[in-house]
């Protein structure tokens, strides 16, 4: 056995090790690197992140790298449990912490938070998301014309609030945004940017979108965990028995599935037309364009209780006039939604997020969002 293969031999017998199994940062399953600065074991990605940064960034892949006996060692004695324990020991509650799933962007800030700037390494220290109240520029996408365009924000803790001004000096803000009715996404490919984050909001009632983004990740993701700061705080004001991790998923959410279906009016009669459909939560909006301001429709998933189902297929006799051939019936009480998708395996993965969905049992808020909706039809 040559020394390379002793080493290989002894760093697989220390991933075995209760932790090891999965990357310290992103929980990816099986990591096949190592960062020797830090004792850690990680994935592919963010090794990529690691190689970055000054001073800890030295990596090694677990089977290609020459590894010294005093790095194995080392490797041994730390791990990730152990690290996880001293990097990790107060992360927010309101904090978002990305898997393998999200962009570069939000993974990036997470490592450097983590190792370089060692945010979460000791209590008590005041973090950059908690000022209250935040305020800078960000690239805004114009409604008409798609060109981003500089705009102030300000996001307030004490109003619970975000509001943006279309001018630098502009006394009147263009949109009040209430945080409670926030989702922020990170969308970089929709949006053209690797820091593109997405806000959905409700206006009147209607759901309305702004693309944004910053040059600096650590900008783009401070602000995203500034609102998701906010917004704890107002819902720990609003449901004050609840406990921190029931408030948790109450916070930003990503969205559950994108992507073009074609769908045909309530008479079912209309062609059918290709949109672009977005699933948040049990919220089904459609857009003409992924990039498009406000939705033209929703459609609100509750539960079967309540009248919900959804099959895969069209009802006999509708005029098929689209292109794709893959149907899904959404019935709710007051009509069904007819959509198409382009292929089988697009429409199973559609139907099985809205039986998830329907299958959901929901709470109070849920109970009068349905019945606002229904108003809508
Ligand atoms: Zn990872």
């Amino acid at each position: 056995m040559t020394v390379n293969e002793r080493a290989v031999r002894a760093l697989k017998e220390i991933l075995q090790k209760p932790g090891n199994d999965a990357c310290a940062d992103c929980g990816a399953a099986d990591p096949e690197w190592a960062s020797c600065s830090l004792g850690v074991f990680i994935c592919l990605g963010c090794s990529g992140i690691h190689r970055n940064l000054p001073e800890i960034g030295k990596v090694k892949s677990v089977t290609l790298s020459r590894w010294e006996d005093s790095e194995i060692q080392f490797m041994a004695e730390r791990g990730n449990k152990a690290m996880k324990a001293e990097y990790e020991a107060v992360v927010p509650v309101y904090y978002y912490k990305p898997t393998h799933k999200d962009c570069q962007a939000l993974r990036e800030q997470w490592i450097r938070a983590k190792y370089e700037r060692k945010e979460f390494s000791t209590a008590g220290r005041k973090l950059p998301y908690e000022e209250g109240m935040r305020e800078g520029m960000l690239m805004k996408r114009g409604r008409d014309n798609g060109q981003f365009f500089s705009r102030r924000f300000v996001l307030l803790e004490r109003e619970g609030n975000l509001k943006y001004y279309a001018k630098q000096d502009a006394k009147m803000p263009k949109a009040v945004i209430k945080v409670d009715t926030i989702n922020a996404t990170f969308q970089p490919g929709k949006i053209g940017n690797p820091n593109g984050l997405q806000i959905t909001y409700l206006k009147e009632n209607i759901t309305r979108n702004i693309f944004l983004y910053h040059e600096s990740s650590k900008e783009i993701v401070d602000w995203y965990n500034s609102i998701r700061y906010v917004q704890f705080h107002y819902l720990k004001v609003a449901f004050p028995g609840s406990s921190d991790a029931e408030l948790k998923p109450k916070l930003t959410r990503n969205f559950l599935k994108e992507g073009y279906m074609e769908k045909t009016g309530p008479r079912q009669t209309e062609g059918f037309k290709r949109r672009w459909f977005t699933l948040d939560h049990r919220r089904l909006m459609y857009f003409k364009d992924p990039l498009d301001a406000f939705a033209k429709g929703e459609v609100y998933l509750a539960h079967r209780d309540l009248g919900y189902s959804v099959c895969a297929g069209l009802p006999v006799g509708t005029h098929c006039n689209g292109a794709w051939q893959h149907g899904i019936t959404i019935v709710t009480p007051d009509r069904s939604f007819l959509f198409t998708c382009e292929s089988e395996s697009e429409q199973q993965d559609w139907i099985s997020h809205f039986s998830s969905a329907i299958g959901t049992s929901m709470s109070p808020q849920e109970y009068s969002m349905e019945a606002l909706f229904k108003h809508k039809y």
